[in-house]
């Protein structure tokens, strides 16, 4: 795959990049290597300056950062003007939590014999971090600021359509003091990706994308014995139950279905009502997706913008199609846009149903599933019935009900009455298909470390056997 700025708005090539050579890539491996001898040994008060700098000169810049996004993968950019804020906000709130993240787990002394024993959180090294388009600032942030926080330094693949925002991303790390090599971007191809992760100086891999890029980097950081995270693609339900109000429900869905123009991992893609209120819903419901301003993402009153590749939308095609030919309703959208640019409307399809493959892949466009339940078991048992286990949505207002989804959905996380979302205050991950492993929150800056275990004596034979008494 060419890397290279595709504005997904117009179709129009921007600019493209040739991918590193061997022996540069090698030199870049070198430079991590290095950089990271030194960066082990500072100390957190200095990371937290580099990384509120990193904050600072996001906040200067956020409409221009935002454009860049815009132009390159065709996100709105009030969204990417929200994306650049969340990056700056997550930086702060790493360089202010780290360090108590970090902090020495003790252990009582006598209890195993020693003066003192602790655990304490150590860096591993070079982290390979293998990136998506979708959020191409914060699925980087996410990582690096938490990794660079515990110590590591970090090299980053970013996907092939988004060169200019993984280039501006060693900028700003660079612009912001992190020393020479602590945070690179490399610009290869995913079969540059193994020799990278073989390399002896690398220590571990981060993957955010695909189930397929999961496995196969996973793999080889298994095969390596090389520890990974590994954050995957999603298919989230979205349980309606009687007792939840339906309009706000409705208007809930629409956003968490075309959040990003559909394309984030995280957004609501099958939406499983409850028999007594499915008309009801969907009624609603293609209202709200209706209603929804598809257009050129550089415009404020845009909802929409298109999606980022050709080939995006083509799966998107295939997978609708796929569904009507079972069977299935289309109920709003259903047909890409004319003219230029990879626009694809707002869609609901009802009547999904097992066996459909809109049932169980991803679909990574705003295309929604409507499948009806039967009652709360049914329902759980369609939520759970894929192999990815990313998020998942319930609404009602039923406080049992609300329990068995907290403890019957399969996924790394329940929004009750909510959409999935992420916080760095809270972790993220899935299980299942989606991924093993979680960043953000105290887990993601602990993600990178050796939890060395550390047991002091004294040495001296009495002391020994005082304390053993
Ligand atoms: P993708 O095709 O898997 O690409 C993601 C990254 O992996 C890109 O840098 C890609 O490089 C690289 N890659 C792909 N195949 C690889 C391989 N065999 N070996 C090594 N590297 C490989 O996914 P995408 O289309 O960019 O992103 C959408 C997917 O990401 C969706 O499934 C979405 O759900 C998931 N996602 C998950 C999360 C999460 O937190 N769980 C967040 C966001 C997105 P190239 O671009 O060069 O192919």
């Amino acid at each position: 795959m060419t890397i290279a700025t595709v504005n997904p708005t117009t179709g129009e090539l921007l600019e493209q990049w040739d991918p590193l050579t061997a022996h540069e890539v090698n030199e870049r491996i070198g430079r991590a290597h290095s950089a990271f001898g030194a960066y082990r040994l500072t100390s957190f008060a200095d990371r937290a300056g580099w990384l509120r700098a990193t904050a600072d000169l996001l906040e200067s810049d956020i409409d221009g950062v935002a454009r860049m996004m815009t132009t390159e993968m065709g996100k709105t950019l009030a969204a990417a003007r929200a994306e650049t804020v969340k990056c700056a906000a997550a930086c702060r709130f790493f360089a202010s939590q780290a360090e108590s993240f970090l902090a020495d787990e003790e252990v009582l002394g006598a209890d195993v014999g020693a003066e003192r024993a602790f655990a304490r959180y150590q860096p591993l090294g070079p982290v390979l971090a293998v990136m998506p388009w979708n959020f191409p600032l914060w699925q980087v942030v996410r990582f690096a600021a938490p990794a660079l926080m515990a110590g590591n330094v970090g090299l980053l693949k970013h996907a092939s359509n988004v060169p200019r925002t993984a280039l501006f991303l060693e900028e700003l790390f660079v612009g912001a003091g992190f020393p020479d090599g602590v945070f690179q971007t490399l610009l290869i191809t995913t079969e540059q990706v193994e020799p990278v992760l073989r390399d002896p100086r690398v220590a571990a891999a981060t993957v955010t994308g695909s189930t397929g890029a999961g496995r196969s980097v996973g793999a080889i950081a298994g095969s390596e014995i090389k520890p990974s995270v590994l954050e995957l693609g999603g298919s989230d339900a979205f349980v309606v139950m009687p007792s939840a109000d339906l309009d706000r429900a409705a208007e809930v869905a629409a956003v968490a279905r075309c959040q990003n123009n559909g394309q984030s991992c995280i957004a609501a893609k099958r939406f499983i009502v409850h028999d007594a209120v499915a008309d009801a819903f969907e009624r609603r419901f293609v209202e709200r997706m209706e209603a929804l301003r598809v257009g050129d993402p550089l415009e404020a009153s845009t909802d929409v913008g298109p999606l980022a590749t050709e080939r995006g939308r083509v799966e998107v095609e295939e997978l609708v199609a796929d569904a009507m030919a079972k069977g299935a309703t289309v109920r709003c959208g259903g047909a890409r846009l004319d003219g230029p640019g990879w626009f694809y409307p707002p869609t609901v399809v009802s009547g999904v149903a097992p066996g459909m493959r809109m049932f169980a892949e991803e679909v990574f466009g705003p295309v929604a599933s409507v499948l009806r339940a039967a009652d709360l078991d049914h329902a759980i048992e369609l939520a759970n019935a894929v192999d990815f286990g990313l998020g998942s949505n319930a609404w009602t207002d039923d406080r049992a009900e609300q329990e068995r989804f907290v403890r019957d959905l399969q996924a790394g996380a329940v929004f009750v009455n909510g959409m999935t979302t992420s916080f760095p205050q809270l972790p993220f991950g899935g299980i299942k298909g989606s991924g093993y492993g979680r960043e953000l929150a105290a887990q993601g800056v602990r993600s990178f470390c050796n939890l060395k275990t550390v047991w002091l004596g004294t040495g001296r034979r009495e002391a020994d056997v005082a304390r053993s008494e």
